[in-house]
């Protein structure tokens, strides 16, 4: 552990500095004066010393639009003089999330990248290819600092030009990857191709995959390409970045929470309460120690469950599961309401299936229609369907001796139907049809209004 005195400290313990932490929170908000300074005062609220940890979920929350509305600076509450450093995503509509750090708020990230990083196993003597995307995104210059926290060293690859990622592997050996769950596979790829297999010139033991919510199947497929055990890491710029929570190599099945310094709630998106552990619900952080952007439950929108309880590894902070999804990516089907990553768990637990996929929300019609498109894994590809067959009519459920349509596409569609109760479309498709994303975030799902189809070979 990087910081064994906070990360394995007795819950009670903690408990009295989430207390202590929460209740300065308070008072600097309501010193600041801002938009959660006037809610703090409608609810009554005129200090820190109005709270207990219990009140927590009567407290008001902070959205994403309340950073739209102050942007660029408007919600920070130091003098912009001592602001080091910005940090952001495009998020949607083509307005930024703006994030800002003191030079305490860049230190605390870097200790709690470190944190990351010491629970995957890296150490002083690692060697870090840290392929996320450098920029106003965090993922790159948030595992880059926590690695230069740690005393490891980095490689500030970044992401894109495979190619020059695969020589670079091949070259410096490093025991540890950060990228992307999907450019993890996009690599793997192109290290297999140029010979760099798990047991045959591959030297990584453990990679922080973060960024997307990725699913148990996408964990086994990331494995098996690369060789090495395949965590999770969260975060998001609103919070701080990347380290806010992550797996830990002795379980690996959920992501320890440092809730020391990011206080976690999970609740029912829609009515606002609190839903009990175990349960899945929308993250919800106080931000305790951050000073240029403080945040009083703040709303991330992604779908996870809390697990309290103890570790092999012994860390005693609280563990959230997998995001399996994002508030606003929850697509709505009929009445079920499906989130990408469930689909992709039971495509991926079929073998021939490719770790590659696209969910394309047919508009067209008043009732749309979900086509889940997929791929063979290329070692499958040896005997692809044959390519004159051409693509069946439109809607025919073809039966499994027609040639031009691979036989697992009834069963694929049966087994949506069976575990999620989803009446979806399957496509498998010619390997490389679906598109890759060499950096940033993988597109998932896409909407088709109108026009030609997405991606080739849907009709
Ligand atoms: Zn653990």
């Amino acid at each position: 552990m990087f910081e064994p005195e906070a990360e394995a400290m007795p819950p009670e313990q903690r408990a009295e500095l989430q207390l202590r932490r929460l209740r300065a929170l308070i008072d600097r908000l309501l010193a600041a004066g801002g938009v959660t300074a006037g809610r703090l005062a409608a609810a009554g609220m005129t200090g820190g010393g109005d709270v207990t940890l219990a009140d927590l979920p009567r407290l008001p929350v902070t959205v994403k639009g309340d950073l739209w509305d102050a942007y660029p600076f408007g919600m920070i509450s130091v003098p912009v003089s001592d602001v080091v450093a910005v940090h952001g995503s495009s998020g949607t509509g083509g307005r930024p999330t703006l994030v800002a750090y003191t030079r305490a708020d860049l230190a605390l990230w870097a200790r709690m990248c470190a944190r990351a990083l010491a629970a995957a196993g890296a150490h002083a003597a690692s060697i870090v290819h840290n392929a996320y995307g450098y920029g106003l995104f965090t993922g790159g210059l948030g595992i880059h600092q926590g690695a230069v926290e740690l005393g490891a060293t980095v490689v500030p690859v970044s992401g894109g030009m495979t190619p020059r990622q695969v020589t670079l592997i091949r070259d410096l050996r490093p025991d540890i990857l950060a990228c992307t769950p999907s450019y993890a596979i996009r690599l793997g790829e192109a290290l297999a191709s140029a010979g760099l297999r798990p047991g045959a010139g591959l030297s990584m033991r453990a990679g922080l995959f973060g960024a997307e919510p990725w699913s148990g199947q996408m964990r086994a497929r990331i494995e098996e390409l690369l060789g090495l055990r395949a965590l999770d890491i969260y975060g998001l710029s609103e919070v701080i970045g990347p380290g806010v929570a992550s797996e830990c190599l002795e379980a690996a099945d959920g992501l320890h929470v440092n809730e020391d310094h990011f206080l976690v709630e999970a609740i029912d998106p829609v009515t606002g309460e609190p839903v009990p552990d175990g349960t899945a619900g929308e993250l919800v952080f106080s931000t305790m120690t951050r000073q240029a952007l403080p945040l009083l439950r703040y709303r991330t929108g992604d779908i996870a469950s809390l697990r309290r309880g103890s570790c092999p590894c012994g860390r005693t902070l609280v563990k959230m599961s997998k995001v399996s999804g994002r508030r606003d990516d929850m697509l709505v089907l009929r009445g079920v309401n499906v989130y990408p990553s469930e689909v992709e768990r039971v495509l991926l637990a079929d073998p021939v299936l490719c770790p590659d996929y696209l969910l394309v929300l047919d508009e067209r019609e008043s009732m749309p229609v979900l086509i889940a498109c997929c791929e063979y894994r290329t070692a499958a590809a040896r005997n692809p369907p044959s390519p004159g067959a051409g693509p069946p009519p439109p809607g025919a459920e073809s039966p499994p001796s027609d040639p031009g349509r691979p036989p697992a596409e009834p069963k694929l569609a049966a087994r949506l139907r069976d575990e999620l109760g989803l009446s979806v479309r399957v496509r498998v498709l010619p390997p490389g049809t679906v598109p890759r994303s060499e950096v940033g975030k993988a597109v998932r799902v896409v909407r088709w209004r109108e026009g030609p189809p997405p991606i080739p070979g849907l009709e």
